[in-house]
């Protein structure tokens, strides 16, 4: 089973990602990434030996890896959603530092530098193929957005009808979303087609920071359902998760509608935080019920379920700031 490497690793895995510089002439705030997942960053504005922090994540992607090796330390992980293991992915971090990049590949998606979406789908039909005379596999996938503590299908153009409840799961692989769109799917073309219609139906409106900057959480859930021919069946998920931009609100210079927004996003950001942190450190109660996102989760955190989150980090200079607040967020949540 693909668990076993994994079980030896622990359910709770955090890695760090870089982008690249935008202008090669800029300074960078990244100073060195170690192979074992160390990370040393360098205040811009502090004189050279107190400005050096050091994190550890379980593994630091810096600005020249690929997609392809991205989602090769991935990939154990969603392979074991195929025998029964729910499983969520998450891409944290400030506007413009890459997370759709990894999720969903560079804007408009050109299939060679697919992002993670795309390749897990991939994976998961192959192994549905491959295993095909053992278990008979069904995909089915909804995408959501949660948008001020609301909860929107992404698949649907009758917004009228949008607004969805949350439901707590009694039994593994029930939907939390049980209203939200579904359908099933048999390949990776079916899925990218879905995609493409929630990505449009995302609210996105510009900030000082980037006009495509996205303020709401994005959330694909991929059921899975499979039977073999003793009758034994499972039922897992996949969620994976680009999350809002995670820079502070007096950066981007809001008011009204938009400070609101961020103040939103700051909520439910630090409630996953929480959430995170306290399985991470093995707590007796966690704290879902104080966000939308961590209640449509939690049936993928928490128990036997195995949750990945991507921390990106803007390498600039002038990104210093977020930088640290982002690192020291996946920190906390890591137990590396
Ligand atoms: P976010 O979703 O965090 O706001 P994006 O994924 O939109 O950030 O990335 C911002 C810009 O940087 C995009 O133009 C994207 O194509 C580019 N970019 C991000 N990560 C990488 C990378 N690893 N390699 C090349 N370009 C990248
Ligand atoms: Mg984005």
């Amino acid at each position: 089973l693909y668990n076993t490497v994994q079980d030896l690793k622990g359910n709770i895995r955090v890695y760090c990602r870089i982008r690249p510089l935008f202008d090669a002439g800029e300074g960078s705030a990244v100073d060195f990434i170690g192979d074992d997942g160390s990370l040393v960053v360098v205040d811009p504005l502090k004189p050279h030996r107190e400005a050096r922090k050091i994190f550890h994540f379980n593994r630091v992607f810096g600005p020249i890896a690929t997609q392809e090796e991205v989602f090769k330390d991935t990939q154990p992980l969603i392979r074991s959603v195929m025998d029964g293991y729910n499983v969520c992915i998450f891409a944290y971090g400030q506007t413009g530092s890459g997370k759709t990049h990894t999720m969903c590949g560079p804007s408009g998606g050109t299939s060679n530098d697919a992002g993670i979406n795309h390749l897990a789908l991939n994976d998961l039909f192959h192994i549905s193929c491959s295993r095909k005379d053992l278990m008979n596999y069904v995909v089915e996938v909804q995408m959501v957005e949660v948008y001020n503590e609301q909860v929107r299908d992404l698949l649907t153009d009758d917004f009228s009808a949008a607004k969805l409840e949350i439901r707590n799961c009694t039994s593994n692989g029930e939907s939390s979303i049980p209203d939200a769109k579904t359908y099933v799917v048999n390949s990776t073309v079916d899925v990218l087609n879905l995609m493409k219609l929630g990505e449009m139906n995302r609210v996105a409106c510009s900030t000082a920071m980037n006009n495509q900057s996205s303020r709401s959480h994005s959330i694909l859930t991929v059921h899975v359902r499979g039977k073999d021919s003793t009758g034994n069946t499972i039922r897992s998920c996949l969620h994976l998760v680009d999350l809002a931009g995670s820079e502070r609100v007096d950066k981007s210079e809001v008011t009204g509608d938009r400070l609101k927004e961020a103040q939103y996003i700051n909520r439910s950001l630090s409630c996953l935080g929480d959430v995170i942190a306290a399985l991470a450190q093995k707590n007796s109660h966690i704290p879902y019920r104080n966000s939308k996102l961590t209640q449509i989760l939690q049936s993928s955190l928490g128990g036997h379920a195995k949750t990945l989150m991507i921390a990106h980090i803007s390498p600039e200079a002038v990104s210093y700031g977020e930088t640290l607040s982002t690192l020291k967020f996946a920190q906390r949540v890591s137990t590396v």
